[in-house]
């Protein structure tokens, strides 16, 4: 099965994400489940959570089909101590509000190195910051996502992230997300048949699709190798609409969220009836 949908809003209240997903025909969905640009946020309310699960519950989706995503703010490699501090407080927030919510996943980026440290040493960081979450959470897991390697952004090769995950404690509470336009702006070829078919194979021997627990599925605004994060939407970037096809037709992306961050949200529902169209075809 394949479980598409969009990020959609949560504004008003995590409640009403699933009913914004649900508008736009998605079996899927992403959210913040706080002001993604804000360090702290009012806790969630009881009523707001139970709204959460009862919307969830009625319109039919399950955990493994809800992605959310964590504050854009949040380095977890960060090289220096007191911010590095800040941004494992937020983050351990962020997984307390998914357990409050039921959920079992949360997408974040992997941290930056800011130029002051070595790749590895951020990697171990990154790795060091997971484990500290983990030891407090529970049912939750920390899913990381590629990175188009724009600045000092880790997390842009299959490598990296396999780094990390090396390093993390508890290996059945850490996975990834591959965000298709990251891939692709990084130096992975997703476009051409050839390319997707190396670029998945290459993915699958160095992390293993055991750990993929979501993708983001966007065309690109950018060229392939540019390492700039601007997606655009289906077909009309530079990835184009053959990689749409090869994916929903991929058993390997079954039962996973699969997520637009696509700019233009007046498609969405669109988007998402072009794409469940593309099986078997
Ligand atoms: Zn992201
Ligand atoms: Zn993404």
């Amino acid at each position: 099965m394949k479980y598409i949908g969009a990020h959609v809003s949560a504004s008003g209240g995590v409640e009403n994400a699933p009913l914004n997903a649900h508008a736009i025909g998605a079996k899927a969905f992403a959210l913040f489940t706080k002001n993604q640009r804000q360090w702290v946020a009012a806790p969630l309310t009881a009523k707001s959570i139970a709204a959460f699960k009862d919307n969830c519950q009625r319109l039919g989706y399950l955990p493994s089909q809800i992605l959310p995503h964590d504050s854009y703010l949040i380095n977890l490699g960060h090289p220096e101590a007191e911010a590095l501090e800040k941004s494992r407080a937020a983050f351990l927030d962020e997984m307390q509000r998914c357990e409050q919510l039921g959920l079992d996943r949360l997408n974040f980026h992997p941290g930056s190195h800011l130029g002051k440290v070595l790749e590895e040493e951020c990697l171990r960081t990154i790795a060091e910051s997971i484990n500290i979450t983990l030891a407090k959470t529970k049912g939750v897991t920390a899913v990381i996502e590629n990175t188009a390697g724009q600045g000092t952004n880790l997390g842009h090769t299959f490598e990296q992230l396999k780094y990390i995950i090396d390093f993390v404690d508890d290996k059945s509470r850490v996975g990834v997300c591959i965000d298709t336009c990251h891939a692709f702006t990084s130096g992975y070829d997703v476009k051409s048949a050839e390319g997707f078919a190396s670029t998945f194979a290459k993915f699958d021997s160095v992390v293993g699709f055991g750990y993929l627990k979501g993708m983001h599925i966007n065309d690109s605004k950018k060229e392939h190798g540019s390492r700039v994060d601007r997606h655009d939407s289906v077909g009309a970037g530079f990835i184009g609409e053959s990689m749409f096809s090869m994916l929903m037709n991929d058993p390997r992306f079954d039962n996973i969220p699969l997520i637009l961050e696509t700019p233009d949200e007046s498609i969405w529902a669109q988007e998402i009836s072009m794409l469940y169209g593309m099986i078997g075809k």
